[in-house]
């Protein structure tokens, strides 16, 4: 079939590739010239595993091939899928300048009985706002679909090239056809529902799992008055088959690309119905109030932030990636730096830094970063810190472990005061 891809970010990229390593022909667009410079070089302009070769592999099969052009994109194109972004907005509600602008900019180009493919995070209801966008602009016939996408970043590849499941909303009979036809490779369930269904069911999934992990996070508070480990609770409550153990991350809260705005924009959405109650608008709250909640009580711990030395591990939202969208560290730093720390970072692969702070250091490796300072902090749990042999010190030194990741007696042995997650 003959694909094309709006917004070759993060899912566009991937889903690319993917689609072309099935067979078809794959043509990726995007506004923004350098990103398509890159990719048309087989360089992708961010860290994911296994993508770049994929890239490479799907580009010299002729199979992939990129462009800043609607005209060329979508002269031909049978399915066009919209992966552009769709952040919140300050309200909380989602901004859908992107997706109006492709819209409006595919529209004069479509040829008859397109499928226009909504692979973005929306909420329910947008196809009533965005069909007339395109009508405005066409004589053709489209069709709309909605087409959710659940990758995670850092698995990315593996998830797209074996999802879950595939969940297509669609009405008419003609597109469930063929976008059944152009999934029936990926040997996945396919859910084929009403679109505003299968936006919800995006929706709900991120909220869910943002909910387990404010969930987890609550009970961690309480374990600590009373003397239970978090991850005795987890193992225990994790043999009842409704439960399980899988999924349970006590920590500083969710982040990234998609939990906080989507769980936001779900929130915005329930205020606009006036469901003004719903469990989702204090989760998102409940996981504002985390990070300024543990920096306070380990603020107490430490005596000050004041002239600290503060050695941080982890950068990026979660290892195997160098995204640092909503990253707990882009939290953390800028607060400790107001307080008056000197920090020093170190990331295996995401690069950051506040603008000119001449009290903020990006460490080229863990040994510089938490070289003399008084507290060290892991925020990520990289590969390269948990197997790091941290060093015996002589001062008195907090180290906070916010994953979980290590032994509170081996570090208390090498001269640490250890302060773990709900333990
Ligand atoms: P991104 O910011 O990495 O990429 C968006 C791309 O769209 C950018 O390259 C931008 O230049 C391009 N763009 C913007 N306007 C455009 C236009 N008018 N025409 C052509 N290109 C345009 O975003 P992302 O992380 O890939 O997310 C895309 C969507 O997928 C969002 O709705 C997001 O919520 C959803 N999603 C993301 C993930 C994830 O892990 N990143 C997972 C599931 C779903």
């Amino acid at each position: 079939m003959n694909i094309t891809i709006i917004g070759t970010g993060f899912v566009g990229v991937v889903s690319a590739a993917v689609y072309a390593s099935f067979g078809n022909n794959v043509i990726g667009l995007d506004i923004d010239p350098k990103k398509i410079n890159s990719l048309k070089l087989g360089k992708v302009p961010f860290f994911e595993p296994k993508l770049e070769d994929l890239l490479i592999q799907q580009q010299n099969s002729k199979n992939l091939t990129f462009t800043t052009s609607y005209e060329k994109a979508i002269a031909d194109a049978q399915i066009v899928i919209i992966a552009v972004g769709t952040p919140s907005l300050p309200s909380g509600a989602v901004d859908l300048t992107y997706i109006k602008q492709a819209c409006e900019d595919l529209a004069p180009h479509l040829k008859e009985n397109t499928i226009v493919v909504i692979k973005s995070t929306v909420p329910p209801g947008i196809f009533k706002e965005i069909k007339p966008i395109i009508a405005s602009k066409t004589k053709v016939n489209f069709y709309l679909a909605a087409l959710p996408e659940f990758l995670k970043e850092g698995t990315a590849v593996d998830d797209t090239l074996n999802p879950d499941r595939i969940v297509i909303g669609a009405i008419e009979e003609t597109v469930i056809n063929q976008l059944t036809k152009l999934h029936q490779p990926f040997n996945a369930p396919i859910v084929t529902v009403k679109p505003e269904s299968a936006q919800m069911i995006k929706y709900t999934a991120n909220a869910y799992l943002a909910t387990r992990i404010t969930f987890i996070n609550q009970i961690a508070d309480l374990c600590e008055h009373n003397g239970a480990d978090i991850n005795d609770v987890i193992e225990g409550i994790g043999y009842d088959k409704r439960i399980g153990h899988h999924y349970w991350y006590p920590g500083l809260g969710y982040g990234g690309s998609c939990f906080p705005k989507d769980v936001n924009e779900l929130a915005s959405y329930a205020k606009k119905v006036k469901e003004d109650k719903n469990l989702v608008i204090t989760i998102g709250k409940l996981n504002e109030q985390r990070i300024p909640k543990l920096l306070n009580k380990y603020s107490s711990l430490i005596g000050g932030w004041k002239n600290k030395t503060i050695g941080i591990l982890g950068i990026s939202f979660k290892p195997n990636t160098n995204d640092t969208r909503e990253a707990p560290a882009l939290k953390i730093i800028p607060e400790l730096l107001n307080k008056g720390s000197i920090v020093n970072a170190f990331d295996p692969k995401a690069i950051w830094s506040p603008s000119n702070n001449s009290n903020y250091t990006q460490a080229k490796t863990a040994k510089e970063a938490i070289n003399k300072a008084d507290c060290i902090m892991v925020l990520v749990e990289w590969p390269e810190f948990i197997n790091y042999k941290f060093p015996k010190v002589e001062k008195p030194t907090l180290f906070i472990d916010t994953r979980n990741l290590f032994e509170a007696e081996k570090l208390s042995s090498l001269g640490y005061t250890y302060q773990g997650i709900g333990r």
